[in-house]
């Protein structure tokens, strides 16, 4: 039995580190695999938006650390995932995908402005909007901006992808072997638990606005289309 009705339209984010495979810059296999992800599950009708974030190249708090200044280090940040936005356009453009890239700090050439109704009428088209520059502001992370995101342009849910983690677990796995697996989660059980998975601005946004939230892996061939018809695969989080 499914863990939710089919969404018709989804917010995809990605961080920054899968786009890397673990490493700093771009993995172009990996990419290519998410592209191929993506591609499948447009074929299928489904509307995919996408926000990836810049963990490959630079995080504001960690060049922060190094005694730059925060702001600036963190419009580095921002830049970065404009970098993955394109990297991924390209690859959807050649597995035979329209797509618009939208930015949150102006640049012309290479993304649109951020214009909410437009994106929601490019994801109509059956065109892929990829979501470039976070929220263009510092302070806030990729996280916060894909259920900003989402929200304002009506998607079903959030499918949240991490490197390396393929739900949500009630400890650390990485360190701790006891470690389980949600099937499903609470946003209130999530943030009383302080589980770090996603960012807290994220899952409160999420949760005072009643929208779905799926943290799974993307290691599995077809792991979106079976995330948006409810499948159990990583973990469902919901109000
Ligand atoms: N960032 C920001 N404002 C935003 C989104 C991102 O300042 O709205 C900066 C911030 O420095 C962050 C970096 O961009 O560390 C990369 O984004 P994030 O850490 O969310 O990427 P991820 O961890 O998902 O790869």
């Amino acid at each position: 039995e499914p863990l939710h009705g089919t969404y018709r339209r989804v917010l995809l984010k990605l961080s920054g580190e899968v786009f890397g495979g673990g490493r700093i810059g771009l993995a172009p296999d990996v990419v290519r695999g998410i592209a191929q992800q993506i591609a499948e599950a447009v074929r299928e009708g489904i509307q995919v938006a996408v926000v990836i974030g810049g963990g490959n190249f630079f995080r504001g708090a960690e060049l922060q650390q190094q005694g730059m200044d925060r702001t600036r280090a963190d419009y580095m940040g921002m830049l970065g995932t404009v970098m993955n936005c394109l990297a991924l356009q390209d690859f959807l453009e050649k597995e035979g995908i329209d797509t618009r890239v939208q930015s949150a700090i102006t640049m012309g050439q290479v993304a649109e402005p951020y214009i909410p109704r437009r994106a929601i009428r490019h994801l109509e088209k059956g065109r892929v909007v990829i979501f470039g520059a976070g929220a263009g502001m510092p302070f806030f992370s990729t996280d916060t901006v894909s259920a900003q995101r989402a929200l304002e342009i009506k998607c079903d849910a959030v499918l949240m992808s991490k490197n390396g983690v393929d739900g949500v677990y009630d400890a650390d796995p990485r360190t701790n072997p006891e470690a389980t697996k949600f099937d499903k989660v609470t946003y209130q059980e999530a943030i009383t638990k302080g589980l770090k998975v996603v960012d807290a601005a994220a899952f409160s946004l999420c949760m005072d606005n009643g929208l779905d939230m799926i943290v799974f892996g993307m290691e599995g061939p077809g792991n979106i289309t079976r995330a948006v018809r409810g499948e159990r695969i990583g973990t469902l989080v919901t109000t």
